[in-house]
């Protein structure tokens, strides 16, 4: 399938038609979706009804919107009124919202196609899927591998063709890191660029929803749609939300890249390590000035950004106890029993532990120890950021310290797994933004993803940076070779 503007032109000018870019999808769907598990569900009768909506309008001579006739895939931790919104749990296996969230009326009032709800890490809470209660989902490239996470679902669908884009939602990494692992280019948007409303709640002060694409043009024009305030989300900015897809083509001048070392040090792989030292040397070669800057509090960021998302998740995931939300436990007893026995059933390991370890570092005793002190250390991080954006355009960096991994590997450790979002979680807890963008492969063919981040609100030239990266070099452009 060609990029998403390639196919809104294409129904656009007749063609081809929505209902027919519809059908090819779900063809693909189903040749590759049993051996990748990247849709939990796909919404048939709902696209159906969309495509053929947008070439009715078509045909009535209506104007159609940025998005018309392409389809798109729905992480499934965002609320849609049709079909299920799992979370990837057990305990919202059955769950329909009776809303939809911000992203999806406005993809919807884009002329998108919804195809479908994709696998995640249960309450996107992980960083390879293999945390979903319905199974994992497996790389394209090779399906011993990981897709990343918790976006993985996501990833998977977009890496192998199956749709042009996606939506996902990041509060650690989770788009950035599974595009870096399927060869995609994925953004975390500014925290508040992006309308929250509908996307449930994991970490609420780091949680952004985020698009896969595979280039850097397509995802501007997704990153067009679904930013913008929203009343509902109290946390989304006024700012005015530029012409992201106009800007593309502003001229770069006097570009300036920051290069910190604590991105570069015990725990990198040395072939990941290589692509992005080749990556700076060109950038380098096309005019970039590289400069070399510090963020001295990243060592810290794992730490503090698992005190901070497992504090708000023990709080934003209490909901869920078979009384105001969730499956509740045929066994009933008391009502302290009800609570307990139908979140027991109903949240898998991870989840408990972070509600958990979140619950602890809450308590009384422990609050100053542990929450007060981590909101201190999120300061003076974002403060590192600050002084380096001062003196340069962009951070670049490895998105992910490793590349894809195999299933098992980190799972029975969470303290590894834990440690793969080394590069990643800073850009939530500071607010910032930050996009992943293929940049090699290892010897074994598996995708390497380099990271550039910007301060917050700045999106604007970091996709310029990112699009001047893809227009002189080709890795965005391999797609992996599925089975026939
Ligand atoms: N891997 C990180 C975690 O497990 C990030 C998840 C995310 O961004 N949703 O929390």
């Amino acid at each position: 399938m060609g990029p998403a503007r390639q196919l809104r032109q294409q129904v656009i000018s007749g063609e081809c038609s929505a209902e027919e870019i519809l059908n090819q999808t779900l063809e693909a769907v189903t040749r590759h979706n049993s051996r990748l598990h990247a849709f939990l569900r796909i919404d048939e009768a709902q696209a159906r009804q969309q495509a053929r909506q947008i070439d009715d309008r078509r045909g009535r001579g209506a104007a159609l919107g940025l998005l018309a006739g392409v389809p798109i895939a729905i992480k499934d931790n965002i609320c849609t009124r049709w079909g299920l919104t799992t979370c990837g749990s057990r305990i919202l296996a059955d769950y329909r919202s009776p809303f939809d969230a911000h992203v999806i009326e406005r993809l919807l009032a884009a002329d998108a196609v919804l195809v479908g709800k994709t696998n995640l890490d249960e309450f996107a809470m992980g960083s390879s899927t293999e945390n979903s209660a319905f199974g994992p989902s497996r790389n394209p490239w090779n399906p011993d591998y990981v897709p990343g996470g918790s976006s993985g679902g996501s990833a998977a669908a977009v890496s192998a063709g199956l749709v042009p884009l996606a939506l996902g939602s990041e509060t650690g990494g989770s788009v950035r890191q599974p595009a870096s692992f399927c060869n995609l280019t994925g953004l975390k948007p500014s925290y508040g660029r992006v309308s929250r409303y509908g996307l449930v709640a994991f970490g609420s002060s780091l949680d952004q929803i985020g698009p896969f694409a595979t280039d850097v043009a397509d995802l501007a024009l997704l990153l067009q749609v679904i930013a913008g305030r929203d009343s509902r989300d109290s946390t989304s900015v006024e700012l005015p939300v530029p012409d992201y897809v106009a800007e593309l083509e502003q001229p770069l001048d006097r570009l300036r890249i920051g290069v910190a070392a604590e991105y570069f040090g015990d725990g990198l792989d040395s072939q990941v390590r290589n692509a992005v030292e080749q990556a700076i040397r060109e950038y380098e070669k096309w005019g970039a000035e590289i400069v070399e800057v510090s963020i001295p509090h990243l060592r810290y960021a794992i730490a503090c950004y698992y005190l901070v998302c497992t504090a708000e998740a023990s709080s934003n995931l209490a909901r869920f106890d078979g009384v105001h939300y969730g499956h509740r436990t045929a066994e009933r007893g008391d009502i302290i029993q009800l609570y307990s026995r139908s979140r027991a059933e109903g949240f898998g390991a991870e989840v408990k532990r972070r509600i958990m370890l979140g619950t602890y570092a809450l308590s009384s005793g422990y609050y100053d120890a542990y929450y007060l002190k981590t909101l201190k250390v999120r300061r003076l991080l974002k403060e590192d950021f600050d002084r380096a954006f001062a003196r340069v355009d962009v951070l670049i960096s490895p998105t992910s310290p490793v590349p894809p991994f195999r299933f098992g590997e980190r799972l029975a450790d969470p303290l590894a797994m834990y440690l793969a979002d080394i590069y990643t979680a800073a850009t939530n807890l500071a607010g910032i933004c930050g996009i992943s963008i293929p940049c090699g492969f290892t010897s074994q063919g598996l995708p390497i993803g380099l990271q550039l981040q910007a301060a917050a609100f700045n999106e604007a030239r970091l996709l310029r940076i990112a699009r001047a990266y893809q227009q002189h070099t080709s890795h965005h452009t391999r797609r992996p070779e599925l089975p026939r």
